[in-house]
């Protein structure tokens, strides 16, 4: 029977009701003026309003970020600091976002040193993806930089951004304010009794939320340093204490300025896996990045470190020692992954990890010895 006008507009608009959620009824100018928004009814659709500025040097970017506290926020390429902001996510809204696209001369480098890869912090994961030299002599970077996410997010997303985005967490980074947990300065972890499926088995301290840099584990395998300045100077920090069960050791006006690289020994070869949800389209379930020296079979030197399991980089120190001196042979290998996740203690929906990353560990061993 044929539908009469009415009708169809009656169905359709009932449709249209279940479909779309409930839009607050504020206007559209009263959410962009919203400090506190309240969860559950904040539109993803508008960045907030902010002062935008854009510092010519370090110092004085460092000036800005000091003079505004908590008020500021550093931005890179922006891909993690604009969704941020348009989801009202951050503790407190910055109301001043520095550029670093500014900063003269330009720190979009990447160019070899005397002892070893100078990485500027707004180089792209693009730009470390392509370039030359990184694929020839840091071969377990570029194809980190490569596997981290989709091209267009690698395009814009900077190296210095990868290292300091906040934590992967959906309870930190749900819109307002829904879950106060320790990391927005509140007094629970949502994620221990929740749905954990992404979170760390290993090294959890108060915060189970991975590390999410895609480039730290190739990075700490590497040996690689981060250079920080900030208002009492510089500093340069080992990547693999540059994070901390609680995110990284950055003040809040301190900034990533480069990232320096040790060129590898002479013979050493190293291999990057990840697995993720849809691969590079998604964060790390777990990644693992090899880098080992081996001579006439044997194992000389190897660093084992793993992503996607811990709040920082993850050493396998155990599962190293067990491959020095050592021939790379099935028994071996089969020994040195499961060392791997000795200790382990995965949370209620994570135990998959310890399967993935014993697996990742005997894959790359394997890889390695070919
Ligand atoms: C849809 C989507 C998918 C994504 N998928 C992935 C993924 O699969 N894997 C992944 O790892 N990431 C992913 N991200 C996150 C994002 O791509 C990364 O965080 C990216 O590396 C950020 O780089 P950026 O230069 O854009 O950083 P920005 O967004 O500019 O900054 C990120 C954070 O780091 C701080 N910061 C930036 N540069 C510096 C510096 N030099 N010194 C100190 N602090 C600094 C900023 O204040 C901000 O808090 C995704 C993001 C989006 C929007
Ligand atoms: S895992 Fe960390 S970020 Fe997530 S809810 Fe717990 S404390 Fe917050």
């Amino acid at each position: 029977m044929a539908m009469l006008e009415g009708e169809r507009a009656a169905v359709t608009a009932s449709a249209e009701a279940v479909a779309r959620p409930q839009l607050d009824p504020r206007t559209i100018e009263a959410w962009l003026e919203q400090d506190e928004p309240v969860a559950g009814t904040i539109s993803t659709d508008y960045l907030p309003r902010f002062t935008y500025l854009r510092p010519t040097t370090l110092a004085e970017a460092v000036a800005v970020l000091e003079r505004h506290g908590p008020k500021a926020a550093l931005m890179s390429g922006g891909m993690d600091l604009l969704r941020e902001l348009k989801t009202r996510s951050r503790p407190a809204q910055p109301e001043v976002v520095v550029s670093l696209k500014g900063i003269a001369p330009p720190l979009d480098y990447v160019c070899a040193g005397e002892s070893g890869l100078a990485i500027g912090s707004l180089a792209t994961l693009r730009t470390l993806e392509t370039s030359a030299l990184v694929r020839e002599q840091y071969g377990i970077l570029a194809q980190a930089a490569y596997a981290s996410r989709a091209w267009q997010y690698r395009n814009r997303a900077t190296i210095g951004g990868d290292l300091c985005q906040r934590e992967l967490c959906w309870y930190s980074r749900s819109s307002g304010n829904a879950y106060p947990c320790f990391r927005k300065g509140g007094e629970d972890c949502f994620a221990t009794r929740g749905d954990n499926r992404f979170h760390a088995i290993f090294g959890r301290l108060i915060c189970s939320a991975v590390c999410p840099s895609a480039t730290a584990p190739s990075l700490a395998a590497l040996g690689a340093r981060v250079r920080i300045v900030g208002p009492s100077g510089g500093r340069s920090v080992p990547v693999e204490a540059f994070f901390t069960p609680r995110g990284t050791v950055l003040g809040s006006a301190e900034i990533v300025a480069e990232v320096q690289v040790p060129s590898p020994a002479p013979g050493a070869r190293g291999v990057f896996l990840k697995v993720g949800v849809r691969n590079k389209f998604d964060p790390a379930l777990a990644s693992v990045a090899v880098l080992a020296c081996i001579e006439q079979q044997v194992c000389r030197t190897i660093r084992i470190v793993l992503g996607g399991v811990s709040p920082q980089p993850w050493r396998a120190f155990r599962a190293e020692e067990l491959l020095i001196g050592e021939r790379l042979t099935e028994s071996s290998v089969a020994r040195a992954a499961e060392a791997v996740v000795e200790g382990a203690t995965p949370l209620s929906h994570n135990g998959y990890k310890i399967d993935l990353a014993r697996s990742l560990v005997g894959r790359a061993l394997v890889r390695l010895a070919e």
